[in-house]
């Protein structure tokens, strides 16, 4: 047993621990534990972004959040966009803004990100353990920690920044969950998010490896579900790509009440596609449906939605019932497809479910279930679109805590 105990312990070492931690030891909480489950700190930060980092986005907003709008409001008031570039500005990390309002370090690799964290943690005197996963923790006068090697710690404060179950294979875990319910916290049962989705129909592995711009729309029971625009990929399995990883979480939490539909429309960057094509049909009523379709849809998809439509591949178009040529266009405006799944954890980026807001203080972090207790990051039941958008909110929650921790006696 330590026999001086710690002002705080941190659980967990990645975006929102390390942020957390470097608040505390700056704001003179200098007995500051971060107990880290995996040799090194930081795995999902230098994985992220394809090694580059993608680590927030000048669109941040509560928009593009699943999570209690008012709880995000609560987090960004405290750290915006500019405060976040601000913060790794100070930290020594130069950055540069790519598009959809995505920041990436300059040097292009997630190191620059991870390494000046670390540095700094130590430079400002926080103790990190690591190849220490925390197994129970005890709540009594203070928080004992009990740590998988039998080891003991204690602290007046305690932070849950454990992360989700995403990802496994670069440390995503059960365990937060586990230590948050132990605690008193109930859980909304994670999903994966910002993964692909599998579709029903079949002959989509046609088109394995094409690439499309569409307004990607996601329905259950003809509710409106979540809909974004950009691009997909298709492949083998159904829809991966940026539109698709962003319309995952809500298809994720709908599917356990049955399947969802999708349309695709082709065209998102017309006002008013309808129209478009009704004057293309007659613009281009002597061709046949392939050349009617050429330089306005990628051949492969065009001769998959030929198929589909079942239009008469060698009548030209004026020729083709009045009934199939509106089904033409209303296809290629919303060509109907059935997410079955999402792809599951080793591919999801984040998680959708986790640790109940309502149970957490928006401005504090902290539980209201056990008071002392603090939970941020990807733990809780909040995720944000591709983009950059669940950095920023793990470094938003574990500024706020570390902010909340430091004004406390
Ligand atoms: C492949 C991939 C790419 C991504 N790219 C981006 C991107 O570019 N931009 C973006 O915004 N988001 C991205 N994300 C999501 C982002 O990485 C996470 O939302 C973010 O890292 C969450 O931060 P966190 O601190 O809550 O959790 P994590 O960063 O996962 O950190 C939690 C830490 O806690 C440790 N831990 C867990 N349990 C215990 C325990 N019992 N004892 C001790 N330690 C424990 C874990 O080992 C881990 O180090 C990506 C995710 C993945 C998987």
């Amino acid at each position: 047993m330590n026999p001086s105990p710690y002002d705080v312990i941190i659980i967990g070492a990645g975006a929102s621990g390390l942020v957390c931690a470097l608040e505390c030891a700056r704001a003179g909480r200098k007995k500051t534990l971060v107990l880290e489950k995996d040799p090194q700190p930081a795995h999902k930060i230098l994985a992220s972004g394809n090694g580059r980092c993608n680590l927030t986005n000048a669109r941040v907003a509560p928009a593009y959040y699943h999570a209690p709008q008012e709880l995000i409001t609560a987090a960004l008031s405290q750290f915006s966009f500019q405060n976040c570039l601000d913060y790794f500005a100070r930290l020594g990390v130069l950055t540069t803004e790519e598009e959809l309002g995505r920041i990436f370090p300059a040097t292009g690799k997630s190191t620059a990100v991870a390494e000046p964290l670390k540095l700094a943690l130590a430079e400002a005197g926080a103790e990190l353990v690591c190849s220490c996963p925390a197994v129970r923790i005890k709540r009594g006068k203070t928080f004992t920690v009990t740590t998988q090697d039998g080891r003991t710690f204690q602290a007046k404060k305690l932070v849950l920044a454990c992360g989700s179950c995403a990802y496994p294979q670069i440390g995503g875990t059960q365990s937060g969950y586990e230590l948050a319910r132990s605690l008193g916290h109930t859980l909304i049962t994670p999903r994966p998010a910002l993964s692909a989705l599998c579709v029903k129909e079949t002959a989509l592995a046609r088109l394995a490896g094409v690439r499309c711009q569409v307004h990607l729309t996601a329905k259950q029971n003809n509710l409106l579900l979540d809909e974004a625009q950009g691009e997909v990929l298709f492949t083998h399995y159904g829809l991966n790509g940026p539109a698709a990883l962003n319309v995952s979480s809500a298809v994720s939490r709908a599917l356990p009440r049955g399947n969802v539909s999708l349309t695709l429309n082709f065209f998102p960057q017309l006002k008013d596609p309808q129209a478009f094509l009704q004057a293309r049909l007659e613009t281009y009523a002597q061709r046949r449906p392939k050349d009617f379709l050429a330089g306005i849809l990628h051949e492969s998809v065009a001769n998959l939605l030929i198929d589909f439509i079942g239009l008469r591949k060698n009548l030209p178009i004026r020729e083709q019932t009045p009934n199939t040529r509106q089904r033409l266009v209303q296809t290629l405006c919303a060509w109907p497809l059935t997410a079955t799944g999402v792809r599951p954890w080793n591919e999801a980026m984040a998680a959708t479910g986790g640790v109940n807001t309502q149970e957490i203080n928006y401005n504090t972090f902290e539980s209201l279930k056990c008071p002392g207790l603090y939970v941020t990051g990807e733990l809780l039941d909040v995720d944000g679109k591709s983009g950059g958008f669940n950095l920023h909110f793990a470094w938003a929650s574990g500024f706020a805590a570390a902010q909340a921790l430091a004004e406390e006696k």
